[in-house]
């Protein structure tokens, strides 16, 4: 049985206690790139938003172009552990990407669905948050504030989000109300978007900016889960210390509550967000790895923003085991050891990680390290060398294409390396293989695909 088709695509607003609040709307806008995969992607920071407004009293709705959204809208297959192709449509390379031998599309629901989806969405919103993400995603932002701007004239627009933050002057140009730079739980930001409804702003709720309110999407493919904000680390290539500052922990009963209710809908598969997920596990991971072994939920775990191997003692590799960790992915990055962009790995810290992840039962087949692949100033046969380490382990290597971001130490470094001017974010996009001379080539990356897969 097929369920029931919807006739139009609509959206709807969360119910409230209070009618009387103000209705906030949120959206994550398309991606516009040369390529783009699903891996659990879900834009967690404005999920929190959303959670914070609906926690406030305000009514809330999402439209997610980035989500199939209704049961009848095409989209190709996923996988069964929820990732998979977007649908997409093919657009001319824009502005000063025009040379790149690659082809440019925008990603997510079709425009037009889109379109006929805010113009029934009644009532109409008071206040929209606009997420961003990749700063070189900027042209899906201004594609959806030219949308927003003829469907509703006069209500305000606030953008915020990565792009927001690490390239607010840029975005400052962008036809919005109000750019948020940095976490809305800050207490200028909440203020300052509270105030674009002509109100005051309430008390921050507890939590915030700990809980994601997922109840919009309908698929059961897949969810995220939140254990953490923050990294204690500085990676010279990493931005994480601009779009979060501190580091702080959920309460490990409430995350579980969290994944414990979207079980009850049927997901199965759920992927951790933290950027520091095993930072401190005593207070956050531990808890919550045994709650979830000893309630015997089937879960398939998901950790697609590395793990820190220096934290995988034995005791933690088996937890993790046992609770489902399904897709392990870890922070290798290079074994340039003695000269390496970060400090947050020594190769025994590497060796004993891995080893403690063999010992707990996971398959090496089924573990991935991130290598770093176009760092400013990277020598080749570094790289090989990298690849050879992973591969003698029997796991797998996963390039990670390098960006120049804004607001990191390796930036400067970067934009004399560049092959295009660093000041428009769309030349920071990695896909272009900004600091790599010569740029992007189809033979390059056939060469180095080879090179990672397994003999
Ligand atoms: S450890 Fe990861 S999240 Fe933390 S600064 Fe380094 S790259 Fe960023």
């Amino acid at each position: 049985m097929h369920p029931p088709r919807p006739r139009r695509p609509v959206i709807t607003w969360r119910p409230c206690a209070d009618q009387t609040g103000p209705r906030v709307l949120g959206i994550n806008p398309w991606v516009y790139d040369f390529a783009a995969y699903n891996l659990w992607s879900r834009p967690a920071g404005l999920l929190a938003c959303l959670d914070m407004f609906a926690r406030s009293g305000a009514r809330t709705a999402l439209l997610d172009t980035m989500d199939r959204t209704w049961l009848d809208q095409p989209w190709p297959v996923t996988r069964d552990n929820g990732t998979g192709p977007y649908p997409r449509t093919c657009l001319p390379n824009p502005g000063i990407l025009g040379g790149v031998p690659r082809r440019f599309s925008r990603y997510g629901l079709p425009r037009e669905t889109v379109a006929q989806t805010l113009a029934r969405l009644q009532p109409p919103p008071d206040l929209i948050l606009i997420t961003s993400n990749m700063t070189y995603w900027y042209p899906g932002v201004i594609s959806l504030v030219q949308l927003l701007r003829r469907t509703y004239p006069g209500i305000p627009l606030c953008l915020g989000g990565i792009y927001a933050t690490l390239c607010p002057d840029h975005a400052g140009s962008l036809d919005v109300d109000l750019v948020v730079s940095g976490p809305l739980e800050n207490a200028d930001n909440w203020e300052a978007v509270w105030n674009l409804l002509g109100t005051g702003a309430p008390p921050l709720p507890e939590d915030s900016g700990l809980r994601l309110d997922t109840s919009n999407y309908q698929e059961q493919g897949f969810s995220v889960v939140l254990g953490s904000r923050g990294c204690p680390f500085r990676c010279g290539y990493c931005a994480g210390h601009k779009l979060y500052s501190g580091f702080r922990q959920a309460d490990p009963e409430k995350v579980f509550k969290h994944i414990q209710e979207e079980y009850m809908r049927g997901i199965r598969n759920f992927a951790f967000y933290d950027d520091a997920l095993l930072f401190r596990a005593e207070s956050m991971i531990v808890p919550l790895l045994e709650k979830i072994i000893s309630m015997d939920l089937k879960l398939r775990l998901h950790t697609p923003n590395a793990l820190h191997v220096r934290y995988l003692n034995f005791e933690l590799c088996l937890l993790l085991k046992r609770a489902g960790l399904h897709t392990v992915r870890l922070g290798f990055e290079t074994s340039q050891f003695d000269c390496r962009p970060d400090s947050k790995l020594r190769r025994v810290e590497w060796e004993e990680g891995v080893r403690n992840l063999l010992r707990a039962g996971f398959d090496p087949r089924g573990i991935a390290a991130y290598v770093l692949f176009g760092l400013p100033g990277q020598k080749v046969r570094e790289l090989r060398q990298s690849i050879k380490d992973v591969l003698s382990w029997g796991i797998s290597p996963e390039l990670t294409y390098y960006s120049p971001i804004p607001g990191t130490s390796l930036f400067e470094q970067a934009r004399r390396s560049a092959w295009l001017p660093l000041d428009d974010p769309l030349a920071h996009n990695n896909s272009i293989w900004p600091c790599v001379h010569g740029g992007f080539s189809w033979k390059e990356r056939q060469r180095w695909i080879r090179m990672t897969s397994k003999q």
